[in-house]
């Protein structure tokens, strides 16, 4: 069983290194970080670490070390961006022209608030064309396991939430997500999904909603080698 999984060959540029701990990898923080970014060879030194609260806040960071408040980071510094996940969407930008970074925890309330949207915005006042910009979407619960409440899926476009016949409401986020980028200017081609549902992959994933509040998170990582 692997450790982690690496997503580094979906951006065509040298030097990105990208990937994700998997449920075997031992959650223990704050260490657990320094150790899956060693595994990736890049420096523990530069790891910038955001206090995520489902908000809609994304940070341009100049620095390594903690940031409050924040479930998104944008970089044109030699950072490794990380961020905890079990479920929401870890969002990975990559702009191989400007040489741009960005990671966003995007979960159904910071997408409803516009996460997506504010991470590009701040790829753009860094220089970058969105048509430039890789994005790689993350192991996250999909529509086949994401039941929401009446409330929550009337934030979203009606053709994103499926009813079922026993009345649920499955929401579809990564297709949100997908159309939030392409609305910002983001190439479809340019998005890719890796396509798996954290809850339907028990052996691999951490899910909050399978595991409820003793699950462990996975780690995901972005940088430059
Ligand atoms: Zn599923």
């Amino acid at each position: 069983m692997n450790h982690y999984s690496d997503f580094s060959e979906f951006f065509p540029c040298g030097g990105i290194k990208a990937g994700i701990s998997l449920k075997q990898f031992q959650y223990f923080p704050p260490e657990d970080r320094k150790k899956i970014v060693s595994l990736f060879e890049l420096n523990p030194e530069q790891i910038v670490i955001p206090v995520q609260t489902h908000s809609n806040n994304v940070v341009i960071c100049t620095k390594s070390g903690g940031i409050s408040n924040t479930d998104g980071m944008i970089t044109i510094e030699k950072l490794v961006l990380t961020i905890q996940v079990a479920d929401c969407i870890p969002i990975y930008l990559v702009d191989p022209v400007a040489k741009i970074i960005g990671l966003l925890h995007a979960g159904w309330r910071g997408i409803a608030n516009g996460i997506v949207l504010n991470g590009i915005q701040k790829l753009i006042q860094l220089n970058s064309n969105p048509q430039n910009v890789i994005v790689f979407l993350g192991p996250s619960i999909r529509q086949c396991c994401f039941e929401v409440s009446l409330d929550v899926a009337l934030e979203f476009d009606s053709s994103f939430v499926r009813n079922t016949r026993k009345g649920e409401r499955m929401i579809n986020l990564q297709g949100i997500v997908r159309s939030q980028l392409t609305d910002s200017g983001v190439n479809q081609k340019n998005i890719i999904d890796i396509n798996e549902c954290t809850f339907c992959f028990g052996e691999k994933y951490h899910s909050f909603r399978r595991e409820g509040k003793s699950a462990g998170r996975m780690i995901a990582i972005l940088g430059w080698k």
